[in-house]
């Protein structure tokens, strides 16, 4: 079992961030202190989503507050086992990831989405996303497949971030050495 106090960001090239993450089999009192800890880790990298598999939990469950702010705790939202369905529109944004510091792409991806999930007390919500929280659902959701943001956008655009991408490699690659 993943403790919370094991729960830590994990940088691309994490292998864990290129795998399927499981269902949630039950939302209990471990699984509701793993997704506190997500906040927390969170707040503190600044981030306005993270996914399970970014913290070394390989489960489908995601977390947002589009705020960011640790003080506005009443916009956190948990999205247990979520499916996204209905896609309309497309836009075009900037987007950024915490298991890619400094790194920003523009992705397209639909506007609005049709997004259910089971809450933290392992209750079914549903609701329409659109704008930030359509696109920030959509990229943690990503994220529950094994799918990283630089595999959504143009051979062109990943050739410039070669560079950005090697230095987060060598970076991995020195922490793995220390341990
Ligand atoms: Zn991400």
């Amino acid at each position: 079992m993943t403790l919370p106090e094991d729960l830590r960001l994990r940088y691309y090239p994490d292998p864990v961030l290129r795998m399927r993450a499981a269902p949630v089999r039950r939302v209990d009192d471990d699984v509701r202190a793993r997704a506190r800890a997500m906040f927390r880790i969170m707040y503190e990298h600044g981030g306005i989503g993270l996914s399970g598999p970014q913290v070394g939990w390989l489960e489908r469950i995601f977390v947002v507050n589009l705020t960011g702010e640790e003080e506005q705790a009443d916009q956190e939202e948990v999205y247990i086992n979520p499916r996204i369905t209905s896609p309309e529109g497309s836009a075009t944004e900037e987007e950024g990831c915490l298991s890619f510091p400094q790194i920003r792409i523009e992705i397209t991806r639909p506007e609005r989405v049709h997004v259910r999930a089971l809450d933290l007390e392992g209750k079914p919500f549903e609701r329409r996303a659109d704008g930030l929280l359509a696109r920030c659902a959509q990229h943690e959701f990503d994220h529950l497949d094994g799918i990283v943001f630089t595999t959504r956008t143009s051979i062109t655009r990943r050739l410039q971030l070669r560079k950005a991408l090697k230095e987060l490699e060598c970076r991995f690659e020195e922490e793995e050495r220390a341990g």
